[in-house]
């Protein structure tokens, strides 16, 4: 699925993101940035030593929840890894929403100032973080196409869903905001 935002894309595919060729591969990642199960799992097995070579070097104490930091991308077809903190999902009430947010634009920031034309993300926090899905991508949604209202940029994002199910959440949610 695909829409246009004021001559941007935003698209919804069903995959796995370490095979995205993008400039920007976004990583669901830890505030220890340690490496982990699911996407973080995948894109350092994928992408080899060199990327958690880097995150060590370069940021020895983590990233806070709801921000992100930047890697070269090892083996990956990418140029860089934004390595981005949800917040885990404790109901809701705990500022969650607005930290996913934040999590979100942070990646758009920096993929705009790497000057990237595409950029892939995962559903960041609907893993291991236990970010109810529906949610989850109505806040990733508006929050990207809000700022590529804004910016007129990435030129292209692609959200990457790992099943039918995250697919179909994030589908009727970009139905609803762009009103197709
Ligand atoms: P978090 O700790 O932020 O919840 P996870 O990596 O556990 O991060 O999960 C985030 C989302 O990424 C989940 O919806 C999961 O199904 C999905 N996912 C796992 N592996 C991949 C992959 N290789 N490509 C794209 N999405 C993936």
């Amino acid at each position: 699925m695909q829409v246009n935002v004021c001559g941007c894309e935003m698209q919804l595919v069903l995959g796995d993101i370490t095979q995205q060729t993008v400039d920007a591969i976004v990583n669901a990642a830890n505030s220890d940035l340690a490496g982990g199960g699911g996407v973080d799992g995948a894109i350092h097995s994928a992408g080899g030593p060199a990327i958690m070579e880097e995150t060590r070097e370069k940021f020895p104490d983590g990233c806070a929840t709801g921000s992100a930091v930047v890697t070269q991308a090892g083996l990956l077809s990418a140029k860089w890894v934004i390595h981005a903190v949800g917040p885990v999902w404790k109901g809701g009430q705990l500022e969650e929403p607005l930290q996913l947010m934040s999590a979100y634009r942070r990646c758009m920031q920096l993929a705009t100032e790497l000057e990237c034309e595409s950029v892939a993300l995962p559903a960041i926090s609907t893993g291991a973080y236990g970010y109810p899905i529906d949610l989850a991508a109505n806040v990733a949604l508006k929050t990207c196409i809000d700022y590529q209202k804004w910016h007129k940029a990435p030129q292209q994002i692609r959200f990457v869903l790992f099943s039918e199910g995250d697919y179909g959440a994030f589908a009727r949610s970009l139905e609803q905001q762009v009103e197709i």
